[in-house]
């Protein structure tokens, strides 16, 4: 094995949002294997000769699995120097970063992590909304409403005490499930919820709303995470608290300005 595997952070989408570390690597991989959630300007940027592997994609009915997606790393290292396994967001956050290092530990292959944008650093920066806040939110929680196992990943109950901005990853279509589980967490139904579906892309949208509301929302289009907790209130709009969703908007990705 003479390959190096990166596990490099795409951020969420927006090119300028990439580290120049991802960016210099993008420049000199020979092949870069990407999830579904990196974005066509991004891809862009790989070097014209590199190997570009989408091990997202569907084929048929048939995802990779996770075991066919470390095989293919592994393999890329036997041939290629530079291999780019490249994940939108952060590798660390939900991004089954652990079982791909596992991998890679196991059979002696050097890796590296490249740190990227998450997309509740995205999101947050995209509606203005501050994730901590001397006057309401001590802390942030990431939590993913997906379950490995069929049961629901979070208790909401411990965290509403602790007043933590809870970040919702992954919330499916799933929002009468996440509006049901908060209430039972006796998170107070006047809780300002921001929804943020594809932050920092061409096709962003935000709806405010609140907890009480939220199974009554249309789900947004994939990808989209969940703010919730008092700081995410809408400081731009003068009716900030209402239950109903005041505004849903695009922005353009700063590349296209
Ligand atoms: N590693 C990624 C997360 C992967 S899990 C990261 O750090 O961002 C996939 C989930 O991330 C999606 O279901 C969605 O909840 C969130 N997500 C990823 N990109 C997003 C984007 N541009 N806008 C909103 N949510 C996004």
């Amino acid at each position: 094995m003479n390959g190096k595997v990166y596990l490099v952070g795409a951020g969420p989408g927006d090119p300028d949002l990439l580290t120049l570390k991802a960016l210099r690597l993008l420049r000199a991989a020979d092949v870069v294997l990407h999830d579904a959630l990196v974005t066509d300007e991004i891809l862009r940027l790989v070097r014209p000769h590199a190997r570009l592997v989408d091990v997202g994609k569907r084929v048929g009915q048939h995802h990779l699995t996770q075991n066919e997606i470390n095989r293919k790393m592994i393999e890329a290292a036997q041939w290629a120097n530079v291999v780019v396994r490249l994940k939108g967001g952060d590798p660390l956050i939900f991004g089954r970063a652990a079982e791909e290092m596992a991998a890679l530990r196991e059979v002696g292959v050097d890796f590296e992590i490249v740190p990227g944008i998450t997309a509740a650093i995205a999101a947050a920066a995209q509606a203005r909304v501050p994730l901590t806040d001397r006057d309401g939110a001590s802390s942030v929680t990431f939590v993913t409403a997906h379950a490995a196992d069929g049961r629901y990943p979070v208790s909401f109950e411990s965290i509403a005490a602790s007043g933590a901005t809870v970040v919702l990853y992954m919330p499916g279509g799933s929002y009468g499930e996440i509006g049901r589980q908060l209430s039972v967490g006796r998170v107070p139904p006047e809780t300002p919820c921001l929804v943020v579906s594809n932050a920092c892309r061409e096709n962003q949208q935000r709806l405010w709303t609140d907890v009480r509301s939220l199974p009554s929302i249309t789900p947004p289009e994939a990808p989209a995470l969940l703010i919730i907790g008092k700081v995410a209130r809408c400081r731009d709009a003068p009716s900030a608290t209402a239950a109903v969703p005041l505004n849903s908007e695009r922005v353009q990705a700063l590349d296209q300005r």
